[in-house]
């Protein structure tokens, strides 16, 4: 088994293996029936995961996955063109001269 998918939202991850079974792809979610224990063990255990059964299964499935996230990668950092400060990547407009990005 490898594990493709954690989320603490327990029907995030419902969601996902109800995507990758779709494609035909077995899945096991560990950590399932864990909130009636939620105190008792660390809390990294009871992170919903999702796994796929077979090994062949793992690229297919993490490209299902991404597909299907949201894209949350942060911009990356840039510098301002007109006075060369760094700017957050979230921002579009340097922070101190007010020009754009590129
Ligand atoms: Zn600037």
């Amino acid at each position: 088994m490898i594990k493709v998918y954690e989320n603490f939202d327990f029907s995030r991850v419902g969601q996902m293996q109800s995507l990758l079974e779709s494609h035909g792809i077995k899945t096991f979610i560990k950590n399932q029936y864990s909130s009636s224990v939620m105190g008792e063990v660390p809390f990294v255990e009871v992170v919903p995961q999702l796994y796929v059964l077979e090994e062949k299964d793992f690229a297919r499935a993490q490209q299902l996955l991404q597909l299907d996230l949201p894209a949350v990668q942060p911009d990356e950092d840039w510098v301002c063109a007109e006075c060369g400060v760094d700017v957050e990547g979230n921002f579009g407009r340097c922070w101190k001269c007010g020009s754009g990005r590129d």
